[in-house]
């Protein structure tokens, strides 16, 4: 009996979290050669996030949100590269790779961001207790990776293995080298501030031809990226779509814990700080990788209309850009 009600009730999750994932997947004119579409909008542990009991996506499958990621769908050559392998990362593969109208289309490549759990323990879905991919004809995933996210995956298990297994194989990244997929794509990452105790943290610039995407999922602060030479005006001035760290929304979201200890710059504040932009750029914005606690997740908060009311937006899974 207790087996048969966990049986049903892990299936149904399962189900319930692919079926809210995948209708909202959106198609665009299949002259897009260069898509865009968000996977996932979550800070890396998702929401609902384990032990929090109260939370009412654990009863309603429509407010569950998967980990932050997004992928380059490149229509000529069928494939699409995935930036970030999040724990959800099979979640987001399905969802795309049944919703686009791209006939075969594959995996191409990982870009990987940085080395917190939401952004790479997804690479475990490829090693010999999963896909498997690099054996029995089945090509290697390239992992592009900056140095030390590349010595960390070399040099500890379990995913030391996956490269010995020839599942993954990591290509070096730099800062400022642009990656050509295609003759049209390129990607290229920039370091940005975020807490590294393992890996330094990247964002991408995303080319699809003729126009541009920012993706930064993690952030300490703008004002140190700034210190460090590089201002977010300029960044927004310079590309068409950005998805910008929406982790927190205001600074109380997480009552008991030092919030000093987990920078992020608080949607609040980041509209604060760009409050002389013009409305078109103000557009240009989508906040993605939001905390359970944030209310933004939910249309029908204050948060949300004051995001929007402000001309911002905050990214969706199932999204699709055109980056032509
Ligand atoms: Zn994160
Ligand atoms: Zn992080």
């Amino acid at each position: 009996m207790k087996n048969k009600f966990f049986t049903s009730l892990a299936i149904g999750g399962v189900f319930g979290l692919f079926a809210c994932q995948a209708k909202e997947v959106e198609t665009i004119a299949d002259t897009c050669n260069a898509s865009l579409v968000v996977l996932g909008t979550a800070q890396d542990a998702g929401k609902p996030q384990i032990g929090n009991t109260s939370d009412p996506a654990w009863r309603s499958s429509s407010l569950i949100r998967t980990a932050s990621s997004i992928a380059l769908v490149n229509r000529e050559a069928a494939s699409y590269s995935l930036f970030d392998a999040t724990p959800d990362v099979k979640y987001q593969m399905h969802m795309l790779e049944i919703s686009n109208e791209v006939e075969g289309l594959h995996l191409g490549e990982i870009f990987l961001t940085h080395g917190h759990m939401g952004h790479y323990l997804g690479l475990a879905q490829f090693g010999r207790e999963a896909l498997n991919t690099g054996n029995g004809g089945a090509k290697s995933v390239p992992v592009y990776a900056m140095p030390k996210m590349h010595n960390f995956l070399e040099n500890n298990g379990p995913w030391d293995l996956l490269v010995k297994l020839n599942n993954i194989d990591i290509k070096p990244l730099a800062d400022q080298n642009t990656v050509k997929i295609s003759d049209k794509i390129s990607i290229t990452p920039f370091t940005v501030p975020h807490r590294g105790e393992y890996t330094e943290t990247v964002g991408y610039r995303l080319l699809g031809g003729g126009k541009s995407a920012v993706y930064i999922p993690d952030i300490d602060s703008w004002e140190q990226w700034d210190e460090a030479g590089t201002k977010l005006e300029t960044v927004i001035a310079n590309n068409n779509y950005l998805f910008l760290d929406g982790t927190f929304y205001s600074g109380d979201e997480l009552p008991g814990r030092d919030m000093s200890k987990i920078p992020h710059p608080t949607i609040i504040h980041t509209m604060e700080m760009l409050k002389a932009l013009d409305p078109m750029s103000r557009a240009k914005i989508r906040f993605i990788h939001l905390n359970h606690t944030n209310p933004a997740h939910d249309k029908n908060t204050n948060a949300y209309e004051d995001i929007e009311k402000s001309g911002y937006k905050v990214a969706r899974a199932g999204e699709r850009i055109c980056l032509d």
